[in-house]
């Protein structure tokens, strides 16, 4: 039976850890390593107290190859999962290399220092994969993640041919505070305040960022939640769903933002709290995004009162048997039940399920390959399958409404 190493303790981390030890019969030992023991001992805790299985713990930081690899070669896991932040995805890929084991992860890398996500800087690291005879797959949670799996799914299934796709992110939860972030500020706000991007007729075409008069928003009307703002957004599953899904013409992703986020986020922007690069405070090198990480809920913390429900999904649009066609996959996920569940919000909860999927098909052989991968070039059946027996059961519909153009 395969063996998972976790690697980071934060909210995705947490509810991974916890899916693993619901799947235990699937793994022969989980570890959770993070640079804070503390964090992994809470977690380890939570998860015996409610499932009785006993997960391992190591104090590791990323940024420390050898000592990674060290961990790794010692306890051997057919699987690492990657959930601390994106700038160690170079590092802990390194460390995998190093020490022979098969790699997923849910974000792609991101230098420190410029607020830019490209897959280009792990997409580099194929052929060295390729030569260990290991597979890392990239891009593991829900979006990306999952929207890539619904798009290879439609792509397997559905369609001939897929023209259009509109990824669709709505949280329509309500955590009762004025202003917080739903997953770690800092790569939140880096996320949402850069140019907007989406792919069209083979190239990258800009509009302006959420937060800026032009952006690009229409009311969708998301089942169950209802109609809510939803403005075009750059995110990173465009790139690579691009270059994979064949005879694409456009490709969108949309992310429903309160009036109050934006107008928060704006205020913020335009004193420079947003700002990536070191100032100078009395002597002292402070980076005002971290500083402001400082000050807001910590994501983890807002489980406890959120409630409502996130729902995300794909409208596809493509020929079928010589017609036009469009489906809608989604899933619905509940905040509160989340939290009662596995101690997480929607959003982490998301995100570790989807994780732990792909590492165990990963870890037990089902998605096999020698080289650096995105979730949509697996085969999305087996995934698809497990997705709703693990807590994110998914939907299919004809879709009839009409998207902006
Ligand atoms: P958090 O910031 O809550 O947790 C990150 C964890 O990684 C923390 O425990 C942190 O340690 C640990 N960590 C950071 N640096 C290191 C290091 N150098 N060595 C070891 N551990 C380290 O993030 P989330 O749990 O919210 O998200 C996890 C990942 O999932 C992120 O990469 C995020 O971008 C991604 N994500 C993907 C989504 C998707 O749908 N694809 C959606 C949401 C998130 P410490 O506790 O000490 O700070």
């Amino acid at each position: 039976m395969p063996k998972i190493m976790i690697i980071g303790a934060g909210g995705v981390a947490g509810v991974a850890a916890y899916k693993c030890a619901q799947a235990h019969e699937h793994f022969e030992r989980i570890m959770l390593a993070s640079r804070s023991i503390s964090k992994c001992i809470g977690i380890r805790d939570r998860i015996k107290e409610k499932t009785g299985v006993e997960i391992e713990v190591a104090e590791v930081n990323a940024e420390d190859v050898p000592h990674l690899v060290s961990l790794i070669r010692s306890f051997k896991p057919d699987v690492v999962l990657n959930l601390a932040l994106p700038y160690q995805d170079l590092k802990i890929m390194d460390a995998c290399l190093e020490a022979g084991a098969n790699y997923v992860d849910t974000a792609n890398y991101e230098p420190e220092d410029v607020a830019h996500f490209e897959y280009s800087w792990q997409w580099a690291y194929k052929e060295k994969f390729k030569e260990r005879g290991l597979i890392a797959v990239l891009g593991c949670g829900f979006d990306p993640g999952v929207s890539n799996i619904f798009s290879a799914f439609a792509q397997k299934h559905l369609f001939d041919e897929i023209h259009y796709i509109d990824i669709l992110d709505c949280n329509a939860g309500n955590h009762g505070h004025p202003f917080a972030t739903n997953f770690n500020p800092e790569i939140n706000i880096r996320e949402v305040t850069q140019v907007v991007r989406h792919w069209e007729n083979g190239r990258w075409v800009e509009t302006p960022s959420i937060l800026n008069p032009g952006s690009v928003h229409f009311p969708f009307d998301y089942p169950v939640v209802g109609k809510k703002e939803s403005y075009l957004l750059y995110h990173e599953e465009l790139e690579s769903l691009a270059k994979n899904i064949h005879g694409l013409k456009r490709i969108r992703f949309w992310m429903t933002f309160s009036e109050n986020y934006i107008n928060y986020l704006r205020v913020l922007q335009d004193v420079g709290m947003t700002r990536i690069d070191e100032v100078d405070y009395e002597g002292s090198k402070v980076v005002p995004i971290r500083f402001l990480k400082c000050l807001l809920p910590d994501p983890a913390s807002l489980g406890s009162n959120y409630t409502g429900k996130t729902v995300i999904g794909n409208v596809i649009t493509g020929i079928k048997d010589g017609r036009e066609k469009s489906v809608y996959i989604y899933n619905v996920c509940d905040h509160s039940e989340s939290f009662k569940e596995a101690g997480a919000q929607a959003i982490s909860y998301t995100t570790g399920v989807p994780a732990m999927i792909a590492a165990m098909l990963v870890a037990n052989g089902t998605w096999k390959g020698s080289g650096v991968f995105n979730a949509e070039e697996m085969d999305p059946d087996p995934f698809m399958e497990l997705l709703g027996r693990y807590g994110l059961p998914w939907e299919q519909k004809d879709f009839a409404g009409r998207l902006p153009d």
